[in-house]
């Protein structure tokens, strides 16, 4: 018999997981439990800085080359061709996954009323189910209490004639800041010269209502002379920024295993490279002794860092635009692109962080 693994939560890290480890562990018998039923597939869009230091699971939908910043009072364009910006469609990841880990003999168990998490096994309604290695890859946002949400709403659109330029993304033109959203910007996803994603997304107390961004999209169109499209679907969502350290007891794994990084809410490449070194751990029967040690994805000092920037956003949240605006702006361009894409070693960032308003920064370093 193979080694067993049961895996609690079916989404990007728990399947990411079983493909990876499935790769590595030869003979491996995987089953993962979910509380939500296999279909629909999640709705979302993944973007992330590839710097092709993990292989991708499934192929990218479309990479930039170039990735645009601007403000009131800014606008500048970076090559970002060593780390492209990467978007995979959330259907076509899940899709492919599923497929590819069920053809392989994973056994995926839907629409549970409730799965536990325990020494060694899962139980998920009808007693507990033992296992040589147990990974807790569940994630509930509404659960969480992050410093910060990240809401945002955004509309795939199409122009009756060529509009976009698809070789550069604006990753963020930003707004102004209120005190329920410091942040608040909105993102321009070009595919091709007609389709785009257009995105308004804030750091907020709480999470904002679709309508509410949509309107923001359409106003935000409106003004850069984006007339005359049609709207193919919208999405939606929320990201919790700045969440307690993972507690002990399970191995954990994805964005409630510290693979969400607090500053971006980018999760999707971080958690590519934890569950790769989590099965690697596993294929060297280190298994067991994840719990005990859990792997750490980002660096102390970032995670510290990232806390101290959300923090100064929620203390100060009319300086919002001002923070985010002085780094983008100023910020050297090659280590921009490694700080966001989480990727960054300590004296990158020390560049980037030292582009932020350093009063504002310390006074939350000094008075929380
Ligand atoms: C709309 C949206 C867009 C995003 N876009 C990006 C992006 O562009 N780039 C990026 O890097 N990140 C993005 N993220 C953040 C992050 O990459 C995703 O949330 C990603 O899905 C996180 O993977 P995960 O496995 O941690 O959580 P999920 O993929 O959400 O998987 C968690 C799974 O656990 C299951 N579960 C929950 N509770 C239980 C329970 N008690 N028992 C069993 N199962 C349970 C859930 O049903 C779910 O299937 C986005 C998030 C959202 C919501």
């Amino acid at each position: 018999m193979g080694l067993s693994i049961g895996i609690r939560g079916a989404g990007v890290a728990g399947l990411s997981l079983a493909h990876e480890i499935l790769q590595a562990v030869p003979g491996a018998e995987i089953s993962l439990f979910d509380v939500r039923e296999r279909l629909p597939h999640p709705a979302r869009t993944f973007c992330f800085f590839d710097s092709g230091v993990s292989p991708l699971p499934v192929e990218a939908d479309h990479s930039w080359s170039r990735v645009a910043f601007s403000g009131p009072e800014f606008s500048r364009s970076l090559r970002c061709d060593t780390a492209p910006y990467t978007l995979i469609r959330g259907d076509r990841f899940f899709g492919a996954m599923l497929r590819e880990v069920e053809s392989r003999g994973a056994r995926c168990v839907w629409g549970c009323a409730r799965v536990d998490v325990q020494e060694g096994g899962i139980s998920a309604g009808s007693g507990t189910e033992r296992f040589d290695v147990v990974v807790d890859a569940a994630f509930s946002p509404n659960e969480s209490r992050p410093i910060l949400w990240q809401s945002f709403a955004g509309m795939w659109v199409e122009a009756g004639e060529d509009r976009f330029n698809p070789n550069e993304a604006l990753l963020m033109d930003l707004g102004s800041s209120s005190n329920e959203s410091p942040v608040s910007f909105v993102y321009l996803l070009p595919v091709s010269a007609r389709r785009a994603l257009i995105e308004h997304t804030t750091f907020s107390r709480a999470l904002q209502p679709a309508p509410w961004h949509l309107a923001q999209c359409a106003r935000w169109a409106e003004g850069a002379g984006l007339t005359g499209f049609s709207v193919l679907e919208t999405e939606q969502g929320g990201i919790p920024m700045g969440l307690p350290a993972p507690s002990g007891g399970s191995a954990r794994a994805g964005s409630g295993g510290g693979a969400l990084r607090a500053s971006t809410g980018y999760a999707f490449a971080s958690i590519q490279r934890q569950v790769r070194a989590m099965a690697l751990e596993i294929a060297r029967g280190a298994g067991r002794d994840l719990a005990a040690r859990p792997m750490r994805v980002f660096p102390r000092w970032m995670e510290l860092g990232d806390a101290v920037f959300l923090r100064t956003l929620a203390r100060a949240p009319e300086q919002g635009s001002v923070v985010m605006g002085r780094f983008l702006s100023r910020a050297p361009e090659r280590e921009l692109v490694s700080f966001l894409s989480g990727e960054a070693g300590l004296w990158a960032a020390l560049k980037v962080m030292a582009c932020m308003p350093k009063a504002a920064m310390l006074r939350t370093l000094c008075w929380g």
